[in-house]
């Protein structure tokens, strides 16, 4: 078990005297388990949130390797938003009272880009920025990496969800093979995997204690009569209130039907089958993994290789023959130590198929009948965002930064309003909150993006 006590670290007498000053007593999880790897220089995975205290985690590391006497950039740190760069920055600078004239810059979008230049003609240690205004600066030869010891990539899936993995990895381009690289990270997907990869060398994986539980999966069974599974899938929702859910189903037609019923009953939902063109099974994965649609009705086929983050609740509207099957559905639900819920509904006929289950997960089903359900008529499921899509996309050279920075500077909406950017070669997508829709396309009917007009739409 690490030490807590910052005095553990090779940091100087002046840092814990400026940790104390800031009146933090001990390491937070994070901190304890990071830092003494940051400090020896190591490449570092985290998986950790906002509020972990993991802007210490990798800002004790950064001031630690700074000279002050070489006035160059020696660390990056990239940010998803405006917000958490500046948030950042002044953690940092808080951090970095420990050390005399060491100078910190923030490279934001939305800001005039002259003071940016002048400040970094002034010399700073260390640059905090977002994706797009840092890769114009280095296009610029503006901002300079050749003498850069860590580069720090932080919130990472949220920036791959915004879209910006090609502009990170041309930013990285121009950093030195030598430097230390740390990712934070709130979740864990392939695709974070897979970027470790390529810009990491042998990284040390961090993930705080509350995140290590193995998740949870309670199952429910609930045996209906065949006329009553439409009704009973609506009191399921109307009793859970599920957020995020995929109603799995054997059929494209059944697929088909069951959202449209849920759609006439308030639920949003989408079905996604190997009908679908490929645009319209990107619009649905797209809508879905951006949080304007909270239903989505698969096959097993169509739901194969989806991308999808912790759902809350996986709801088999028939049982699968297979009892493997059965497990890959409700492995979908209960991610990252949360609990997830696995609703089937089954008919007296297919109690074959729970028998095979039964056996297979070596546990008896817990069955129950739709009449236990306790119903809340009122409940509708509206999405928290909604998807606006842009006719302009990668061939039209559209990147995630300009429609941030044309929604967070002219059209005056907040970084927080705005969710996951999905560029595709000829539209975008981008998620906004659903108050905040109006007010988009009010300005896109004749405001701008990277100089150019851009029709706009609410997809439906
Ligand atoms: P972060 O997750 O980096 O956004 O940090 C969350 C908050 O915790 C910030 O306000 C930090 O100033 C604070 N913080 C970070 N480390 C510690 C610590 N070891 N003790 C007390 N507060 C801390």
């Amino acid at each position: 078990m690490a030490s807590d006590s910052f005095s553990s670290l090779s940091i100087s007498a002046e840092q814990i005297a400026n940790l104390e000053s800031l009146g933090y007593k001990k390491m937070t999880p994070i901190q304890a388990q990071s830092l003494p790897h940051v400090l020896k220089g190591k490449d570092l995975i985290a998986k950790a949130k906002t509020g972990s205290g993991k802007t210490a985690a990798f800002g004790i590391g950064i001031i630690n390797l700074i000279n002050p006497r070489f006035f160059g950039v020696q660390a990056l740190v990239i940010c998803p938003t405006r917000e958490l760069a500046d948030q950042v920055g002044k953690e940092i600078r808080r951090l970095a009272r420990a050390v005399p004239n060491i100078k910190l810059v923030l490279l934001c979008g939305g800001k005039p880009l002259g003071p940016q230049i002048g400040s970094l003609e002034h010399g700073a240690h260390i640059v905090v920025g977002t994706p797009g205004r840092l890769q114009d600066h280095l296009t610029k030869g503006t901002l300079k990496l050749d003498g850069l010891k860590a580069l720090v990539l932080d919130e990472a899936d949220r920036m791959l969800d915004m879209g910006f993995a090609e502009v990170m990895e041309d930013i990285i381009s121009y950093t030195p093979k030598s430097r230390q690289t740390m990712l934070f990270s709130a979740t864990y997907p392939d695709t974070i995997k897979q970027m470790s990869r390529t810009i990491q060398r042998d990284p040390v994986t961090v993930t705080v204690e509350s995140e290590h539980k193995e998740s949870v999966i309670e199952q429910l069974f609930y045996e209906v009569k065949k006329h009553e599974r439409n009704s009973t899938l609506l009191a399921l929702f109307e009793h859970y209130k599920p957020e995020t859910t995929i109603v799995f189903c054997h059929t494209k037609i059944q697929c088909d039907e069951v959202a449209s019923m849920l759609r006439d009953n308030k639920i949003e939902a989408l079905a996604i089958h190997g009908d679908l063109d490929q645009r319209e099974r990107d619009k649905v994965l797209v809508r879905f993994s951006n949080n304007s649609c909270s239903v989505l009705v698969a096959t097993d086929v169509a739901a194969r290789g989806l991308d999808i983050k912790a759902l809350e609740a996986v709801i088999n509207y028939e049982l699968p023959r297979d009892p493997e099957i059965f497990i890959h559905r409700i492995g979908r639900t209960g991610r990252a130590g949360e609990t997830g819920l696995a609703l089937s509904i089954y008919t007296p006929s297919d109690v074959m198929r729970l028998n095979a289950i039964e056996k297979y997960q070596k546990k008896p089903c817990v069955s129950d009948v739709p009449e236990s359900l306790d119903r809340d008529p009122s409940f509708t499921l509206v999405p928290p965002m909604v998807t606006i899509q842009l006719d302009g996309g990668r061939k039209s050279k559209i990147r995630p930064g300009d429609i941030l920075g044309a929604l967070t500077g002219d059209a005056g909406l907040s970084g927080s309003q705005i969710g996951k950017i999905d560029i595709f070669d000829m539209s975008s997508y981008v998620a906004v909150e659903r108050d905040a829709a109006r007010q988009v396309l009010s300005y896109l009917a004749d405001g701008k993006i990277k100089g150019r007009a851009v029709r706009a739409r609410k997809v439906r």
